[in-house]
């Protein structure tokens, strides 16, 4: 047996979606069997439903159901027009669709820097990456904390351009008190497992506030057809199915408590890693929590910690002997990708993003993880940091 490996403790993973879906069983499979006898698999009122709930989460006039947060990003940039030869910036840490759906569309991804308290995209590196060729801006609310929108916004404004937010990962978030997905032009969402609000599959939707902009994303979304067979414009088959909508109708009705729960969770973490003598005893900075934006209402999809002095590979390493998930979002920033690496963004063209590529470590956060498990994680940490000090030392 591996010395030091604590073998009475069981694993904590970094997600279990099992647990709170377990407790909606019942309930869900219920919505389920009602589709199933209704035969509206797709545009069911379900799905109409879901829309009207999540507008009012998000306080926009429209939101528009879709097949995933990657289709939310597309059918974005489609409504808006974007094509060959238009500039769309957007940060590089984030997930790869922020970005592929700019390239798809045969336009020029623009990668800009990060904040390194909070990750998320610089609003000074934006500015200087205008041109007159800028066609949008695609902020990303990354981990669950809003971006500095009021700024990007204000930013946009004055080069009059649109802000798509990417808020895959905040549905629920604010800043300044005001939800993400009603500061942009458009707002996308999405349902995939992992998310805040996570469905059964995948799924997406969109915010928007313009009359003009949600039918064209409802016409976009369904072949460009109208009237049936008549195609104007060439669109994509996204849509949202009933299913889907009628199983995350019955977790929107938790939306509140899971986001409760992991901000209670983040808090925790907070008074764990204080108490563990950890991030004092490492002032010289060996791990960093995360930073909250005072503005942002974060509704924490990721907690990460910021391990530096290279350790983060080898801690990482030592917690998955013990068996405690982890997870590094993201390891590859977008410009070092090999699909991007022809677009000239050369090694140390963007050094917050990737810095924090090399330091970040993500930990479990998710609404149903209990307080015996954060002590368990926390103190696994802190035992690698008495460990390496003392081999320093030796
Ligand atoms: C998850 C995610 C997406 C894509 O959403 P899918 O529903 O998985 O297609 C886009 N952007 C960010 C930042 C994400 O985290």
């Amino acid at each position: 047996m591996m010395q030091g490996t604590n073998t009475d403790l069981s694993p904590v993973p970094l997600l279990d979606i099992g647990r709170g879906n377990s407790l909606l069983r019942e309930e869900v499979l219920q919505a389920i069997a009602e589709v199933y006898d209704s035969g509206r698999f797709l545009y069911g009122p379900q799905v109409t439903q879901l829309e009207k709930q999540i507008a009012e989460i998000c306080n926009t006039d429209h939101a528009v159901g879709c097949a995933s947060g990657s289709d939310a990003l597309l059918l974005s940039l489609m409504a808006l027009g974007i094509q060959p030869g238009d500039e769309v910036i957007l940060p590089s840490f984030t997930f790869f669709a922020t970005a592929s759906c700019v390239s798809r569309l045969g336009a020029k991804v623009v990668f800009v820097d990060i904040d390194p308290l909070t990750y998320n995209v610089d609003p000074a590196a934006i500015e200087a990456s205008i041109t007159r060729r800028t066609r949008a801006i695609i902020p990303v609310h990354l981990f669950g904390q809003a971006a500095r929108i009021d700024a990007i916004c204000n930013i946009a404004a004055k080069h009059d351009v649109p802000v798509v937010e990417d808020a895959a990962q905040a549905v629920g978030a604010a800043y300044h008190g005001r939800p993400v997905g009603s500061w942009g032009q458009l707002g996308c969402i999405s349902f995939y497992p992992t998310k805040n609000l996570g469905g059964f599959g995948d799924g997406g939707m969109l915010t928007a506030e313009s009359d003009i902009l949600a039918d064209r994303l409802r016409l976009l979304s369904a072949h460009g057809m109208r009237p049936r067979y008549h195609h104007a414009e060439i669109g994509i088959n996204s849509r949202l199915d009933t299913f889907q909508a009628a199983a995350l109708l019955v977790k929107l009705k938790h939306l509140p408590s899971y986001t409760a729960a992991r901000q209670q969770n983040a808090r925790r973490y907070q008074e764990l890693f204080e108490d563990s003598g950890l991030v004092a005893e490492c002032g010289d900075g060996a791990i960093e929590l995360p930073h909250q934006d005072p503005a942002a209402f974060h509704v924490w999809n990721q907690f990460g910690i910021r391990v530096t002095d290279g350790h983060r590979d080898d801690l990482r390493t030592y917690l998955q002997e013990r068996k405690i998930g982890s997870e590094i979002y993201y390891p590859i920033p977008l410009h070092e990708q090999s699909c991007y690496r022809d677009c000239g963004y050369a090694l140390g063209s963007l050094p917050q993003t990737e810095k924090a590529a090399r330091e970040i470590l993500h930990l479990p956060i998710y609404p149903e993880l209990t307080v015996d498990e954060q002590v368990q994680v926390v103190a696994a940490i802190a035992s690698y940091f008495h460990r390496a000090h003392h081999q320093k030392v030796a």
